[in-house]
């Protein structure tokens, strides 16, 4: 344990600063100002982890991480030993660290009647510790088994299954179709949440391994599925949920009217000394999103560094709560109102919000958004109510309502894995779908959800292909497809 004292002497958490909005704004950088003052305060804050026996973190945390573990190893100093420790549950904390809604710290048992430990600014800390002294270095698997896999999708759920495979000593290589590697942590979430040299650090390490990056190639269309399972013993399904929700009103077809990832792929590849011809841009543009979560939230830290005139949120239901509501207890992880830090920099929430209809200005593309307040119906749906319309303007229009799940014309036709019934890849217990030698993992066989989880499904589904390939495996499976449908 670390500290036995700590929780009753240090009762308050603290986080490092952010940078200030107006200083940030300017910039595309982390506003999070990580480590910029040696963290004097990180001892004491991993030290109010009371070690409580039935450590509920582990729970809360979809990939097991042994939370208590490292806290006590920061207290003490042992950085070597911490980043072990995380790196035995975790493939990426640098992602996790960064950007995981830390469920972990909802189920914390000092959050009972004290705010919980700072555990996901703890895991930061952790890898950063490591990277700056040395620690992460390749495991290069001591053999090569002769048994090759091919894994379709570059985000966390196919680097996760990629690394562990290389290390259990097959041959692995990552098709993806963007021109770099990294899945939605490289065009989806902006550098402001991720700097991309995370990823590219976490790359270098994984091509020192074994594994092989191909980006830019479609499998379904410059490679069939049919010719990849002929070259390959296995497959990892890990194509992401990419299919935007549609907004089925008047006027969507309109100019000026775009689903959010093609604003935040373009805004991300800009950021990244690309060219993109056409560019979508908020630059003096009122500027409105439908959608409150994640993705709306980063279309609104990304308007506003590009200068937009004006910036509101709609979202469709009401307000979330501010504190735990009673039928959401302790250890759940309850749905809040939340401020992200694009939050904190600006912009209007509106909610209730119901979108009735996109109108055209004078050159035909989007002017204005009629909207009208919410009204819950009996049966559970959300429809507009009657006579409370009102117009706002709206020149850039981003449609940030999720995605309805992968895209799977190619999968179904040219390898005949079976769809459920909503559309996302079949999967047993164990990862594998209904063709022989082919697994799924990440949002592709889950629906849209969260990197923690893509990393969890990914080590989940790296253990059953080696245990296919090998007759067994020593990798970990932190999660099965049952426990994990049962979480969310
Ligand atoms: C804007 C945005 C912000 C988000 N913010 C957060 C956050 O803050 N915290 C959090 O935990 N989660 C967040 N999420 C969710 C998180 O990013 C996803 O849950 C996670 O990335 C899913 O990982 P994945 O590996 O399953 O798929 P993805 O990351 O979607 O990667 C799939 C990859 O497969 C590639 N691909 C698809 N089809 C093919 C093919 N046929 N051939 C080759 N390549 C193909 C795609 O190009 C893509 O790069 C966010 C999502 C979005 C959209
Ligand atoms: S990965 Fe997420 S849930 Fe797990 S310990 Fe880190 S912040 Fe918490």
């Amino acid at each position: 344990m670390a500290d036995p004292r700590g929780f009753l002497k240090v009762r308050e958490r603290e986080l490092p600063p952010n940078r200030p909005v107006e200083v940030r704004l300017r910039d595309w950088k982390d506003v999070h100002a990580h480590r910029q003052d040696g963290q004097p305060y990180l001892k004491e804050q991993a030290g109010r982890c009371m070690d409580c026996g039935i450590p509920f973190c582990h729970n809360g945390c979809p990939l097991g991480n042994l939370i208590p573990e490292w806290n006590d190893l920061v207290w003490r100093g042992q950085w070597s030993d911490a980043i072990d420790r995380l790196h035995a549950t975790n493939n990426f904390p640098e992602f996790t660290g960064r950007i995981c809604p830390a469920p972990c710290e909802s189920s914390c048992v000092l959050g009972i009647n004290q705010p919980p430990v700072t555990i996901k600014n703890v895991e930061v800390s952790i890898i950063d510790e490591a990277f700056d002294r040395g620690y992460v270095t390749p495991q290069v698997p001591q053999r090569l088994t002769g048994h090759t896999v091919a894994v379709v999708g570059s985000g966390p759920a196919g680097l996760a299954a990629a690394q562990q495979l290389t290390r259990a000593g097959h041959t692995v290589a990552v098709y993806e179709r963007d021109d770099a590697v990294g899945g939605l942590l490289r065009y989806g979430v902006p550098d402001f949440k991720l700097e991309k040299v995370h990823i590219d650090r976490r790359l270098a390490q994984m091509e020192a391994e074994g594994t092989r990056f191909r980006p830019g190639v479609e499998i379904g269309r410059d490679i069939t599925w049919e010719q990849l399972q002929a070259r390959y013993d296995a497959i990892v399904i890990a194509t992401g949920a990419t299919v935007p929700r549609e907004l089925q009103v008047p006027g969507k077809e309109l100019g000026g009217v775009h689903v959010a990832m093609d604003f935040l792929h373009q805004a991300n590849a800009v950021a990244a000394g690309r060219e993109v011809p056409d560019q979508i841009t908020a630059t003096g543009k009122h500027v409105v999103i439908i959608g409150g979560g994640d993705t709306g939230s980063d279309c609104l830290g990304t308007a506003l560094r590009q200068g937009a005139a004006s910036v509101t949120t709609l979202a469709i239901g009401k307000r979330p709560p501010e504190e735990r509501p009673a039928h959401q207890p302790w250890p759940t992880d309850p749905i809040l109102f939340e401020v992200s830090s694009s939050h904190e920099e600006g912009g209007e929430r509106d909610y209730l919000a119901s979108t009735v209809e996109f109108l055209p200005g004078e050159d035909g593309s989007v002017a204005r958004l009629r909207l009208a307040t919410t009204e819950y119906l009996s049966d559970g749906r959300r429809v507009p109510t009657p006579g409370t319309e009102r117009e706002i303007p709206a020149d850039l229009v981003l449609v940030a309502m999720g995605f309805t799940g992968p895209e799977t014309a190619t999968l179904t036709e040219q390898l005949g894995v079976e769809l459920t019934a909503r559309g996302l890849v079949t999967r047993s217990d164990d990862f594998s779908t209904t063709v022989p030698g082919v697994f799924v993992a990440g949002d592709a066989g889950r629906g849209q959800s969260l990197v923690v989880w893509a990393i969890a499904e990914g080590r989940a589904a790296a253990a059953a292909v080696d245990t296919y390939l090998s007759g067994g495996t020593e990798l970990p499976s932190p999660v099965t497809a049952s426990t994990v449908a049962l979480r969310p």
